[in-house]
Formats: C-alpha cells, structure tokens, sequence
C-alpha cells in the first residue's frame, strides 16, 4: 500500500460566540444596548460614549460591540468611576421608568409589515426613505405607547455601502453582518431554542430563524432564512435588500407576507390591524384568507374579515416602480392557494390584475393590495391624488376624485432627527407637555422667544460638528481611493464654515433631478466663487446598482467637484447613511430639493431639516406642497410650464440661480454688527414655529389612527361579532347582488330633462323604476354631471345627486330625483346605479356599476 502524501477529513467546525463577561454593575448596560431606545436618547448614547470615547467612535457607535470589546482593565475602571456610575444609574432608571408603561388598550392595535426598517446606522436593515419612514414609526409607536409590532427582515448583507472610484464610479460593496454583534435578539421558544417559522414554497418549505429588535417598547420581529435548512437557492431570500431577480423578490414577498402571518400566529400574536408599508407585504392577506378558510368560511366571507381589517400603504407614484410578476413565475410558487381558498387559478391571479380576465396581464402585488385591503393611501396630499389616478383602473365605474385612496402625509420622529444642541433650545423654551402635543404650532411659536444670537450659534455650532465629522470620516477613504493627496486636503481644507452652505442628499434616481444645479456652469461658477458671499454645495446618495443613469449623475457630479472651479464648493460625499443624513440636515443652511412633479411622492428629509432650523428650497412637490410657507423657505413653483422635460429643467434650473442670486445670498449675508443676517434668523423662526409642528411622526401616527386604524378596527369588530355574523351576511348579500346584477333593469323611466336639456333656477324631477330581481332594496340611484370640458383634459365630476326610493310594488322599486341646475354651461350627465348597502365601507369595496340610458 502506497502511503497516502495527507490524509485528514474536513473539520466541522462550531459556531461558538464568547462574550465579555460583564460586572454584576454594568449588567443593566447589556439590556440598554440591546434596546434601540439609545438611537433616540442622547443621554444614552453620551453614557456609552463616556465609556471608552476611542472605541466608541471605532466600533461605529454601535453599543453592543462597545460593551464586547471594553477591555477588563477598563470595565475595572468604570465601575470605579463615581461620576460614570451615577450616571449609569441615572440613565437606566430613566429608561426603566419609559419602559413599565402599560401599552394603550384604548386604541386598536396593529402589526405593520414593511421590507426594510431605518432604526440606526448600526443595524443594515434599510436603503433609503420607505425604510427611514418605517423605523422611525415604530419609534413613535413607542413613545406614543401604542400596541403595534412590526415585521421584517434581518438581511445578511443588507444595502450596499458606497465608495467611488478615482474618476467617480459608484463602488458598492455588500458587508455580511455579524448578528452576534448587533443590537438584536434571539426569540426563544419555551425549551430555549430560536423560533423557527416553517414557510410553504409550493412543493417544500423555507425555514425562518425568528429575531427580535427591541424598539423601546415595541417589537420588531425579523425573519433570516441564511441558515443551515434552507438549500442555497434559499439561504439568499433575505440576504440583500433590493437585490436578486425577480423570482428572488417574489420567494422575498412570500416570506415577509405569508411568513411574518405565520410568525405572528406561531409567536401567539393577534392584532385588530395589519397595515402593508408598501405592497411588498401584501401575500400576508393572502395566509390571512387561508386562515380564515381553514377555519370553515367561504372565500367571499373571508375576504370581509380580511378586507376591513387591512390597510395599504402606498410610496410608488409610478405604474412602472410596482412588482409585477410573469404568470409562470407566479404559478410556480403560487399554484396551490386556488384550491386551499376554493377558488379557480383564474380567479386568484386575476386579484393582482386591474382587468382580471386579461390573460396577458402579470401579476401586480400592489393591485392585489388595492384588493384585500379596505384602505389605501399614499403619503401626502398630492401623492394621495396622484394615486387616486394611478389606480383608477382598477375601479372602473368610478372617477378617479371618486375613489376611496386617502392619505397621511409622512413624517419625521422628532427626538431621532433633531439635534441635541437644538433639543436643549426646545427643552429651555417650550412647554413642558411638547413631547405629548408635538402638532400644536402654539408651543412651537415659542421660538420666537428665543434670543436671535442663540439661533445662531446653535446653527454655527451644528456647520462646526458637520464640518468636523466630514474630515474625520473622509480624510483618510478619500486619500486611500481618489489620489492627489494634495487636492483631497485642499478640499477639506477649503470647508468653510462661515460659507452659505446647501445640501442636497438623497438617492441617485434620475426623476430627483441631482444634475439640475449644473445646468450652467458658468453661472455656478460665479455663486460660489463669490469672495465676499460664498457658498458651498454638499451631495450625497447611493444609486441603485442596476441604476446606470444614477450612477452617471454621480460620476458627473463627482468630475464637477474635482474641476478647478469647484474645489471644496462641489462636494459629494460617499456612502450616504443615517449618521451622515444626520450632520446633513442639521449642519447646512439650506436644504435643497429639485424633483420631477408629481415624482416625490412625500420626501421626508426635508422635514428633518426643519426641526434643526434648516431652510428648505424645493420644487413644490410631495410634503412640501403643504408644507411651504410664505417667509419660511423658498419653493419652486407647482404647475409645469412645458411638456418638454428638456426645457422645464432648464427653466427650472434658471429659476434656481435667481432665486440664490437675488434672494437667498443676499439674505444670507445681510449681516449687522453682530455677525449674522436678523432677517435669515427670521426665516429659521418663521419655519420652525410653522412648518416642523406639521411633519412629525407623531402626527403621522396620529393620522393613521384618526383616518384608518380606528375605522376600520370598529368595523372588524362588528363584521367579526357573535361568530362573524355581519361578515357572513355581507357576503351573502353581495353574491345575491351580483347574481342578479345582469338581470336587473328599468321598468319604466322619465328623464325628459336629460334629454332635452333645462335651464337654471327651475326644478326638474326624473324617475326611474327599477325591476330589483327579488333584491330588497339593493340598489342607489345617482345622476353624475362631469364638468364642461375645457382643454380636452380628463373629465372632472361636476356633481352627484343621489336619486330618493320613494315606495316599491313587489320587485319594482321607484326613484325620484328633484334637481335644480345651478350653473349654465353645456355638460355631460348620465344615470348611475350601484349596490347600496349602509354595512359597505365605500363603493369601491363592491365596486358593480351600470350606468343608465
Ligand atoms: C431621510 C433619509 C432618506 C429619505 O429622504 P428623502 O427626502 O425622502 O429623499 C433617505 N436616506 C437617508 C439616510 C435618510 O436619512
């Protein structure tokens, strides 16, 4: 036998984590740094800070890794140290006392669905603004101390980190995440073991690990399929946010709906309202119906239950940004929900259809969302009517201004954004109640209170802390990755932080507009090469990776930034995350944005910018629609000029550097003895007393409630009552209804008047008899005029006058309508009859329409 030249089989080696053993005193330290209440309490954070500054700053602020690597010399030391102690016990108790607050049992509770979550720069779990608005809910959830969870996922790589390249290509690199090290837990079943949820993929099943976030006092459940269970084609499902193929996203869509219900139910959670942020989570209806079908109801009875209690969110202005998917793809997924739920596979897909029986249409989870939920709303006024429009289709028999799509104007959670320096001010002048009655615009008046030289210098101490966490952050990546070590430090050099400075940080896609700015380069040049006057530009943002248009505005703006000119005047900054988002907004001056209308469906940095006293210069679009304010910011006007993109930019462009050429500068520098403009303190006091009372979280929270949440909530509990009694008898009606919906008719009818036209001031009477088929008065009536049409624009609903059912003869029931014409003009008016029904939420919940002759 030849002697083998090695042989040793493959280690199996153990996953073993060994943590630092912490002192029996700093124990409390652990719970704190496992709950993301720190990410909005700057005690807390200055308390492990305090701990060991140097490895504070090295492990990324982040207080897990801290209490890991605090080495036991200095742990022995802490626990010496009166002063670091007795702040220790301070801020736990203040914690502790935050936490044993029993939740409100007086409003519904909810569980809120959503792809990513912005908590801290520390947990990788978000790429830009749907994910900021998701987490800082929960936030406010938490201070509001409402019962809600949310559900998500823990991403293995999460979104990219971005670098560039010497001439400005966008670098994105994926840094797996070590779990152990952030602020998350385990669930643990009874037996100690992590709650594995087992989710059905057609013919096998995908195996969940289940964490846990604490968020204050509310729970954030993640779901991270990168275990040993799944096959490789599985393990990836929550590996990176926004990244894969399309069948990834779906296998991504199925576990963050389906799986999250199954979670919940596994976990023992029932809530009275589940909420979708965003369509992505919109399959958690569909478990929701097979629940409610396991349980003995039919389809139609299910859909009640699940309908009322459902509300979707949605953040997507355009068709094109909503997931669509092939049949094919879906069926090879889907294709055992038609017999679970006792319906056809026809039927089913035709749910993500806006015309069910059009085979060529692909699945549309945003359609199918429209569609199990009651309620839907986009995220600030206008976005609510762009998407009334958006979805017209798919209630036909109804004008767009007629349909059930609300809104809620997103906005931002106040103790996250504003800075401390700015918390102290508010803290000194503001009533004492603030936190609990942010949207009362009369305490926030109290800011004109304030003496003018402390606005400024706390504007002057913000640009400082900006300007020194730039050079701290880039010095060293810029020198390592763009060369020239001597115009790196000539850039960072030139910040200057008496200098007019502008931000201008968000993602890179292209309907933003970056490249607006730099539509005339000379004249730029002149803005901010001005001596006396100068001004200093910041970008920042990622661009989606299969975004090439993105990244091109990138490479431009960065070649811009690097010409002569524009040394240290252009600067963009990398990797655009929390952290940096939050020197960003409250370290400049002027906060710039310049989207496409009616693209930005809400935008909400902007509205951190106002609670830290930075002016806003925007396009009137999305939030700052409502929000803009004569004397208190400066906005681009609304209405489009010209069709041609090319030229509105340009006009749009031209209108900016007016606008900083004869206004903003001027105002900026119109400086007294005493250092600063009194007239730009002005405007700061003008926009913090009142536009930031409007657009925080908690009066975004307070919306849902108001318009959605409680709604809905008391209709579930009356559709639900005595074993779904209303819920069974709604569905009866309606199939009762749409049985005989065909075979319904007019008897007999009298509309002389349509017809032949009338004049105004006079009374007209028109009558219709309608055959009901055996219904029991089923059925509404109601004449629609649409207003005159005037430049071939869609037709707008003039009015609506219901008819009256004045008596019946067996099936023949009788309206009347007496109508006076209030305007002359030339119209156009038709009759039309609907299902009517006072247990109905709105019309588009059955939406069966014929219009009359
Ligand atoms: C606030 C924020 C966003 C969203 O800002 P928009 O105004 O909606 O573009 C995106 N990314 C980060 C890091 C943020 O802090």
């Amino acid at each position: 036998m030849k002697i083998k030249a090695d042989y040793a089989n493959a280690p199996q080696w153990k996953n073993l984590t060994i943590k630092s053993r912490l002192p029996e005193q700093l124990k409390c330290l652990d719970e704190l740094a496992h709950n993301m209440w720190w990410a909005w309490t700057y005690e807390a954070r200055n308390l492990f800070k305090s701990l060991d500054e140097d490895l504070y700053e090295k492990v990324g602020h982040n207080p897990v890794l801290l209490l890991d690597r605090l080495g036991y010399d200095r742990k022995e030391a802490i626990v010496n140290d009166k002063a670091i102690m007795k702040n220790v016990k301070e801020v736990y108790a203040k914690f502790r006392a935050y936490m044993d607050v029993e939740p409100d049992k007086n409003r519904p509770s909810v569980a809120y669905f959503s792809m990513e979550y912005g908590l801290n720069q520390v947990l990788k779990i978000y790429s830009g603004g749907l994910g900021m608005l998701a987490g800082d809910y929960l936030k406010e959830a938490s201070d509001s101390n409402v019962n809600l969870c949310g559900v998500g996922f823990l991403y293995r790589f999460g979104y990219f980190t971005q670098s560039l390249s010497m001439d400005g290509q966008q670098i994105a690199k994926y840094d797996a995440q070590n779990f152990n090290s952030l602020p998350i837990e385990r669930v643990l079943d009874e037996n100690g073991n992590q709650v594995v949820v087992d989710v059905p993929y057609l013919n096998y099943q995908v195996h969940a690990l289940v964490w846990q976030v604490n968020v204050g006092r509310i729970k954030l459940y993640l779901l991270d399929t990168d275990n040993d269970m799944n096959s490789e084609f599985d393990k990836p499902i929550t590996h990176s946010l926004y990244g894969g193929d399309w069948e990834n996203r779906l296998k991504q869509e199925i576990l963050l709906g389906i799986g999250g219900m199954l979670m919940l139910k596994k976990l023992g959670i029932t809530k009275d309202v589940y909420h979708c942020n965003e369509g992505h989570a919109a399959l958690c209806n569909l478990q929701r119906l097979c629940d409610y079908v396991d349980g003995g109801m039919s389809f139609n009875q299910a859909m009640e239950l699940v309908r009322a209690s459902s509300l979707y969110t949605v953040h997507t202005p355009v068709p094109a940004g909503h997931d669509y998917f092939d049949e094919a793809l879906f069926g090879k997924y889907m294709g055992g929900y038609p017999g679970r739920l006792g319906i056809s596979w026809d039927e089913f897909i035709g749910m993500g259809r806006q015309n069910p029986d059009d085979h060529n249409e692909r699945f549309c989870m945003s359609i199918f969302a429209c569609n199990t939920c009651q309620e839907v709303n986009g995220v600030s006024k206008l976005h609510g009517w762009v998407s009334q429009k958006m979805f017209a289709p798919i209630w036909a028999g109804y004008f767009p201004e007629e349909n059930h799509v609300g809104y809620v104007t997103n906005g931002v959670h106040f103790p996250t954004w504003t800075a401390t320096e700015w918390r102290k001010v508010y803290d000194k002048y503001f009533d004492a109640n603030f936190m609990n009655d942010q949207s009362n615009e009369s305490i926030w008046h109290g800011i004109y209170n304030v003496a003018d030289e402390e606005i400024w210098k706390t504007r002057m101490e913000l640009k400082e802390k900006l300007i020194k966490f730039i050079r701290n952050k880039f010095t060293q990546q810029w020198l390592r990755n763009q060369g020239d070590p001597a115009k790196v430090v000539s850039i960072l050099e030139r910040i200057n932080p008496n200098a007019l400075m502008i931000g201008f940080c968000r993602r890179f896609a292209t309907y933003k507009r970056a490249h607006l700015l730099f539509t005339d380069l000379d004249r730029l040049e002149k803005i901010v090469n001005d001596p006396e006057h100068p001004v200093l530009f910041f970008f920042s943002g990622k661009a989606h990776p299969a975004d090439g248009a993105g990244q091109g505005l990138i490479k431009r703006i960065f070649e811009i930034s690097r010409m002569p000119q524009f040394l240290g005047k252009i600067i963009f900054l990398e990797d655009y995350d929390m952290q940096l988002a939050r020197r960003l907004v409250s370290g400049v001056d002027i906060w710039m944005n310049t989207p496409t209308r009616p693209l930005e469906a809400s935008g909400t940095s902007g509205e951190k910018a106002e609670m830290n006293g930075v002016v806003n210069l925007s396009v009137l679009d999305g939030w700052w629609v409502e929000g803009y304010r004569e004397g208190a910011g400066w906005a681009l006007p609304q209405e489009r000029t010209y069709q041609n993109q090319g030229y509105q930019d340009q006009l749009d462009a031209a209108t900016i550097y007016t606008l900083l050429e004869n206004e903003i500068i001027p105002l900026y520098y119109n400086k007294g003895k005493k250092g600063y403009s009194e007239k730009w303190v002005k405007v700061i006091k003008n926009s913090i007393a009142t536009i930031a009372p409007h657009y925080t979280m908690k009066r975004q929270l307070d919306d849902y409630f108001d318009k959605f949440y409680i709604k809905e909530a008391n209709r579930f509990k009356k559709l639900s009552a005595n074993d779904n009694r209303l819920a069974k008898e709604i569905a009866l009606w309606k199939e009762a209804v749409a049985e005989r919906w065909d075979s319904i008719r007019v008897v007999d009818k009298d509309v002389k008047m349509l017809v032949e036209g009338g004049e105004t001031g006079v009374n007209y009477t028109l009558k219709y008899v309608i055959d009901e088929q055996g219904l029991d008065d089923a059925i509404g009536l109601e004449l629609v005029t649409l207003r005159p049409e005037t430049d071939g624009s869609d037709r707008e609903v003039y009015s609506v006058h219901e008819f009256k059912m004045v008596g019946h003869e067996g099936n023949n029931y009788h309206f009347e309508l007496t109508y006076e014409p209030d305007h002359a003009g030339s119209f156009r008016s038709c009759v039309r009859m609907f299902p009517k029904n006072a247990n109905l939420p709105h019309r588009q919940d059955f939406c069966y329409v014929k219009w009359l002759d």
